[in-house]
């Protein structure tokens, strides 16, 4: 079988293999398997259940590392997918599922990308990484930066096959406000923590925040909202709001709980408290790990002249025939974490973006092919 048609035949197995965040076990065995059989020098998987396949190279340079994640969003409501999430299917060239783009496609691309390597042998060693639960948090990140660090890494995040040198980072921040709850008939006796709430969320907007020549001003959006009541006739006692914040790089979540903590101190009423928190998950991977996780993932952004982002886009444009501009995800990948430890995270993967966490998730099959090509040469060219 040609490595294209092994290649498209391994991603409608994992397609077909369902890898909720902490339920990677069964993806992770079919990974390892694969990379076994094509020969890759050592597979194996650390404490996280992180899947890490090395090719040997010839000693003459530092390693290098690509990189996707095991785990996939939610299907949703499956009536409403064109073709079955899990099934595969190949449709006027392209490959249906969930994970098609985000990120089996990717992953695929990847280890089929590189494998011809086995034969001829990198000057480095070139590391093939799939981690588990990069959508909640990136525990799998986050541990394997830990215990494996390489000078670049290739975060194979869907980017139609273009170059992606970074991204803001995301934290969540909760707000909590104490009143004092009385019968909503004698407002006058209580303190509603919603009054102070109103004048928290329209000076939001206001709240310091960081700025970048490239990315903008960071971003804040209040998300979810609650109150410790189920009865429309209660002043509530206690109100939780959650906010997004996207940070610009050089801006850190303890940035943006110190803007928040000033307009909540400001948006107060008299009797009422309030706090604002960066929330920390307690989150358990397959093999049993636990690990007690903050809601922050940093940002990252590689400049225009980095010497790996220039290789790196020579080579696609060189493989596609055209100049392919060097961008900027809009979303958080597991990057900032790499970074975070020091290594330079280069964005590079088949499939678009926005039909990531979609019903309509598809990938073209040609897209995959170039992917593949392209994969081989970064593995050799991208200097570090
Ligand atoms: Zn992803």
């Amino acid at each position: 079988m040609a490595d294209l048609e092994r290649c498209v035949d391994f991603l409608r197995r994992l397609v077909r293999t369902p890898s909720l965040p902490g339920e990677e076990r069964e993806i992770a065995e079919l990974v390892t398997a694969e990379m076994r059989a094509l020969g890759f020098d050592e597979v194996r998987a650390d404490e996280a259940g992180n899947v890490i396949g090395l090719i040997r190279g010839s000693g003459g340079a530092p390693p290098i590392q690509f990189n996707t994640h095991l785990d996939h969003v939610d299907v949703g409501d499956i009536a409403r997918w064109p073709h079955p999430p899990f099934g595969g299917e190949i449709h006027d060239g392209r490959l249906w599922g969930r994970g098609a783009v985000d990120i089996k496609g990717p992953l695929a691309a990847q280890v089929y990308g590189v494998a011809p390597l086995l034969e001829r042998r990198p000057p480095g060693d070139v590391y093939v990484t799939c981690v588990v639960q990069e959508e909640i948090g990136g525990v799998g990140a986050r541990h394997l930066a830990g215990h494996l660090v390489t000078p670049v890494v290739i975060v194979g995040e869907p980017s139609s096959n273009t170059v992606r040198r970074g991204h803001r980072g995301r934290t969540e921040l909760l707000v909590h406000l104490i009143g004092c709850s009385v019968h909503a008939s004698v407002p006058e006796r209580g303190i509603n923590p919603l009054t102070s709430l109103g004048r928290f969320l329209v000076a939001l907007e206001s709240a310091e925040r960081g700025e970048h020549p490239e990315l903008g001003r960071s971003s804040i959006a209040p998300t979810l909202l609650s109150t410790d009541q189920t009865s429309a006739n209660v002043i509530p006692r206690e109100v939780w709001l959650a906010c997004d914040w996207r940070n610009v790089p050089g801006e850190t979540g303890a940035d943006a709980l110190a803007a928040l903590r000033a307009v909540l101190a400001a948006s107060l009423g008299e009797g009422a408290e309030g706090a604002v928190t960066i929330p920390e998950f307690e989150r358990r991977a397959y093999t049993g790990l636990r690990m007690r996780i903050p809601a922050e993932n940093p940002a990252c952004l590689l400049p225009l002249d980095h010497p790996a982002v220039v290789a790196a886009s020579r080579v696609i444009d060189e493989i596609t025939g055209e100049q392919r501009p060097v961008g900027i995800w809009e979303f958080a990948t597991d990057g900032g974490h790499y970074a975070a430890a020091g290594m330079s995270p280069v964005g590079f993967g088949p499939g678009d973006p926005y039909l990531a966490h979609t019903v309509d998730e598809q990938i073209e099959i040609a897209e995959l092919e170039q992917a593949l090509a392209i994969n081989g040469r970064l593995a050799l060219e991208v200097p570090r």
